[in-house]
C-alpha cells in the first residue's frame, strides 16, 4: 500500500506548489483507490524507491462568505481522515498567524503522524526564525523552498520513514 500523505495549511502557504512538486502527475485522479473521494487532487508521487499518494486540499480562493471558511474546513478534515500522514505547511514569511493555531489544535487532536512544513525558507535551513513555529506543538520545524525546491527530500524521508 502506498501511504497517503496530505497537504494542509491556511491559504497561500505553498500546497499547492509543494504537491506539484512532490506528483508527477498534475492533478492526477487515482480513481481506483478505494476510499478516496474526487473532489481534491490527488497525485501520485516517488522518492527513489518509495512511492505515496498526496492530496492536495484547499484548491479555491476564500471569499468573504462564510460557507467557504467552513468548506475548507471540511475538505481539511476529509483530507487528513484519508492520510496515513499529514504535512503542515506555514509560511516562514508571514510567521504563525491564528489560523495556523487553530488548524494546529485540529491536528494535535487527529491522531495522525503530522509534520511541519515551514515553506518559503529557501536559503534559511539555519534561520532563528523557524524557532517560533515550534509553538504550535507540531514538533520540529522542516525548512522547505516549495518554489526552489529546497528541503523536500528530507522532509518527505521522515514522512516515509514511518511506513
Ligand atoms: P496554497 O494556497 O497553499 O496552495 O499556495 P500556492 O501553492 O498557491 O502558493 C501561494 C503563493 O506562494 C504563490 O504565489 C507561490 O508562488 C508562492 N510560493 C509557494 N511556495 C513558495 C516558496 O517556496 N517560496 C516562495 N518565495 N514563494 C512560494
Ligand atoms: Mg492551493
Amino acid at each position: 500500500m502506498k501511504p497517503v500523505i496530505a497537504l494542509v495549511g491556511r491559504p497561500n502557504v505553498g500546497k499547492s506548489t509543494l504537491f506539484n512538486r512532490l506528483t508527477k502527475s498534475r492533478d492526477a485522479i487515482v480513481a481506483d483507490f478505494a476510499g478516496l473521494t474526487r473532489d481534491r487532487h490527488y497525485g501520485d508521487g516517488r522518492m527513489g524507491q518509495r512511492e505515496y499518494i498526496a492530496i492536495d486540499t484547499g484548491g479555491f480562493e476564500p471569499d468573504c462568505s462564510s460557507g467557504i471558511v467552513q468548506e475548507m474546513a471540511k475538505q481539511t478534515q476529509q483530507a487528513v481522515a484519508e492520510a496515513d500522514a499529514v504535512v503542515f505547511v506555514v509560511d516562514v514569511r508571514t510567521g504563525v498567524s491564528g489560523q495556523d493555531h487553530d488548524i494546529a489544535r485540529y491536528l494535535r487532536q487527529c491522531n495522525k503522524r503530522v509534520f511541519l512544513a515551514v515553506n518559503k525558507a529557501e536559503g534559511m535551513s539555519d534561520s532563528p526564525l523557524l524557532a517560533e513555529f515550534y509553538e504550535l506543538g507540531i514538533g520540529d520545524p522542516h525548512p522547505i523552498s516549495a518554489a526552489h525546491g529546497q528541503g523536500i527530500r528530507s522532509l518527505i524521508e521522515a514522512v516515509l520513514a514511518d511506513f
